[in-house]
């Protein structure tokens, strides 16, 4: 028997339970970020149906279990800043999207998404979308990708990419299942598609506007754990999860904002290159953990010491699709964050880099 049937969640059994009469009361799954860049949940359940953020109460956690307080002031508190449909509970149940902050009413040293928000909303006319593309890699209860022989290795890479087929793509279930949540959720996700590594895939959320790129792509993290946990599969996001000659795992990130999608947009597109050259070392620094490992320029990427870009360039730090360049407008691809990065993190210094910080 494969190992998936091992720690699998009983979603069978819990489904009639699952159709319980709620009694009018709602379930809240207040969502947020720790120490170590895992989420975090709980529930809360409130009297009633809301349909706005601001009716949701703030609440806390004990932050010295999570790596975000120390015991002796141990109260972390979550703000609500975004809700979305629970597509596990349905009905009126609502998941949380949370904020945290210290008891002195200062933000958590791991509350990323206050900066960013910052920086947004100072550059707000500019008009910033984001595209990502997130892709991961699933495990057995091993550690070792899923589907993979146990001692050894699958065929080298290249039926996999986009594959369609068994034993050229693995846990298909999972991908449709973590999909479809994500349409409920309301998230912007625009596609996904099996990668160049057996069991490794990806899935895009974007355009989104400003602080909503980080918000949409951490819910959607939240969704993947949360659907993989009932088909007892593991989700990394190690940007190398298998060292040699295996594709690591990024989180392209697609920028554009007025004036590179307006006529003549390339101009903004090319000024833009020269602001993320003078801070390469800057971006590197929040791209994520063990990126050196990845960034090797080998296997689709750019070397983590130099920054360079180019058309249709799938081995530079940033790519200009051909279609941008022929028509002189519209986006470009930092081809340097990993799987594992903050989007917050990344889409603030990009537009701190460009627009300046605040
Ligand atoms: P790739 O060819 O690199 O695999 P994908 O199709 O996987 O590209 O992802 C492209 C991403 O770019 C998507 O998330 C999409 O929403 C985003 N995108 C498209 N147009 C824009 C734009 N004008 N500004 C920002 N992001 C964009
Ligand atoms: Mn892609
Ligand atoms: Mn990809
Ligand atoms: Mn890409």
């Amino acid at each position: 028997m494969s190992d998936r049937h091992v720690n699998v969640s009983n979603t069978e059994n819990l489904r009639k339970y699952m159709t319980l009469d709620q009694r009018g009361k709602v379930q809240a799954e207040y969502i947020w970020i720790d120490a170590a860049s895992n989420v975090r949940s709980k529930t809360k359940t409130l009297s009633k149906a809301v349909k706005s953020v601001d009716e949701l109460p703030e609440w806390n956690f004990d932050g010295s279990s999570t790596g975000q307080a120390p015991g002796d002031n141990s109260d972390v508190y979550l703000r609500p800043v975004a809700i979305y449909p629970d597509p596990f509970r349905l009905g009126d149940n609502i998941l949380v999207l949370c904020e945290t902050w210290d008891s002195d009413g200062t933000p958590n040293k791991y509350n990323y998404r206050h900066e960013a928000a910052r920086l947004m909303e100072a550059h707000a006319k500019e008009e910033f979308w984001f595209g990502l593309e997130q892709e991961y890699t699933l495990l057995d209860s091993d550690n070792w990708p899923y589907g993979w022989p146990k001692n050894g290795f699958p065929g080298s890479q290249g039926p996999y990419y986009c594959g369609v087929g068994s034993g050229k793509v693995y846990c298909r279930d999972i991908v449709e299942a973590h999909y479809r949540a994500c349409l409920y959720a309301g998230i912007n996700i625009s596609g996904i598609n099996a990668e160049v590594m057996p069991s490794q895939w990806e899935y895009q959320v974007g355009p989104c506007t400003g602080i909503e790129m980080g918000d949409q792509l951490w819910l959607s993290r939240f969704l993947l754990y949360r659907v993989a946990e009932e088909f007892g599969v593991r989700i990394s996001f190690d940007p190398k999860p298998i060292k040699g000659d295996w594709n690591g795992a990024g989180l392209h990130t697609n920028v554009s904002f007025n004036a590179t999608r307006a006529e003549g947009g390339m101009k903004a597109i090319e000024a833009s290159m020269k602001k993320l050259e003078a801070r390469h070392f800057e971006h590197i620094a929040v791209y994520g953990e063990g990126n050196e490992e990845r960034l090797t320029g080998r296997h689709e990427t750019g070397s983590i010491d130099k920054f360079s870009y180019g058309v249709a360039d799938r081995g530079g730090s940033i790519r200009i699709p051909r279609q941008v360049a022929k028509d002189g407008k519209g986006y470009f691809e930092d081809r340097r964050p990993a799987s594992n990065a903050d989007p917050y993190q990344i889409t603030g210094i990009i537009v701190e880099t460009l627009c300046g910080g605040v």
